[in-house]
């Protein structure tokens, strides 16, 4: 058995290790030229930002050893974060669960679940096609094939375009949406505390502030901020001017941490198209025959969501 496996975020690396464990051989391919998806750090002169996953949280009993394990291999740490809550004007703490990021970035997680696979990066995937094995065609026009299952743990809107038009679970991928979020990175010359790690606002253009630099293992020698957008109002500017999306977040988070952002010596804007799930089919994953779909968004997103669709996927192949 071989089994190709589309993207290698956090879905696609916990389906190719719940196979391996089952001695199943995949190969993953990616689009990027790094392992991780979302779940992702940027790296800009002496700055890095994870500017993705912010951190994650745990419920399942079974996703909670394995990030057991990366605690314990160093790559993982819970985050006691000082995490604040702003609402009409009033501050509160920003109480939940106990907080987990990867140390000493975000991508040392799935760097190390991607250990020992068969990772190919830099192939966009364009089709997939079964007749004896399923073959995937890439952007550059060549394709791979003697495959006898394929994983995908693309975005939606990505994954409708190579779903064959006769997959049973088609409409629930295509009618499946994602928010649009913006990520502003703000590298400083050193680090600052503004007497909090996070603050989630409501009822503004922007939605969230970390302290980048307060997460355990990060560098000290500069301070790195992130901010990200609000869901309804990045989709309402999905096109919008960057120079005025960055502007906007600036004055913003500017006036929230207290410290005039503008002045900044890094200042820099991502976009993030499909961030977090909008509409979901709230499955595991849909799979028919010897295609499954899979990622977070099947299961409303976050980081558990994913790893939970992409081991789902490679059980539902077994
Ligand atoms: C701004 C932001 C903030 C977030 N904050 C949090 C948070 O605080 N807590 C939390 O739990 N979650 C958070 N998330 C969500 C979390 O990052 C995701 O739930 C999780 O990382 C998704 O993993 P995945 O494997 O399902 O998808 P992805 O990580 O998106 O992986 C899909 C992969 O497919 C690849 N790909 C796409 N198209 C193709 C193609 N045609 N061919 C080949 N490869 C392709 C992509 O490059 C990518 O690597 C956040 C996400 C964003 C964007």
């Amino acid at each position: 058995m071989k089994i190709a496996i589309l993207g290698c975020g956090v879905a696609g690396l916990s389906a190719a290790r719940e196979l391996r464990r089952h001695g199943i051989e995949t190969v993953l391919f990616d689009k990027s030229r790094g392992v991780g998806g979302r779940m992702s750090t940027r790296y800009a002169g002496a700055w890095e930002f994870d500017h993705g996953a912010q951190f994650f949280t745990v419920q399942d009993e079974d996703f909670q050893v394995e990030i057991d394990a990366a605690i314990r291999a160093g790559v993982a740490a819970p985050w006691p974060a000082k995490a604040l809550y702003l609402k009409t004007g009033a501050l509160s703490a920003d109480t939940g669960r106990d907080r987990y990021v990867g140390q000493p970035r975000m991508n040392s997680l799935p760097k190390y679940w991607a250990k020992g696979l068969d990772v190919r990066l830099g192939n966009r995937v364009t089709a997939i096609k079964k007749a004896e094995s399923w073959t995937l065609t890439f952007e550059d026009g060549a394709s791979a094939s003697g495959f006898d299952g394929v994983i995908s743990t693309l975005p939606p809107a990505q994954a409708a375009t190579i779903v064959p038009k006769t997959f049973q679970e088609r409409e629930a991928v295509v009618s499946a949406q994602m928010h649009v979020c913006f990520c502003l990175m703000v590298g400083l010359p050193a680090p600052i505390d503004p007497g909090w790690d996070t603050l989630r606002v409501k009822d503004l253009p922007i939605d969230w502030i970390s302290i980048n630099h307060a997460k355990p293992g990060r560098s000290q020698e500069v301070g790195a901020i992130i901010v990200h957008s609000e869901a309804a109002w990045s989709d309402k500017h999905a096109d919008s001017d960057r120079a005025w999306v960055q502007d906007v977040m600036i004055k913003s988070a500017s006036a929230l941490i207290g410290f005039p952002l503008a002045e900044a010596p890094h200042i820099a804007l991502h976009r993030w198209l499909y961030a977090s799930s909008k509409l979901s089919p709230d499955v595991p994953c849909l799979k028919d025959g010897g295609l499954v779909i899979a990622g977070d968004w099947c299961v409303g997103g976050r980081v558990q969501g994913a790893w939970l669709s992409g081991r789902a996927a490679a059980r539902a192949l077994l």
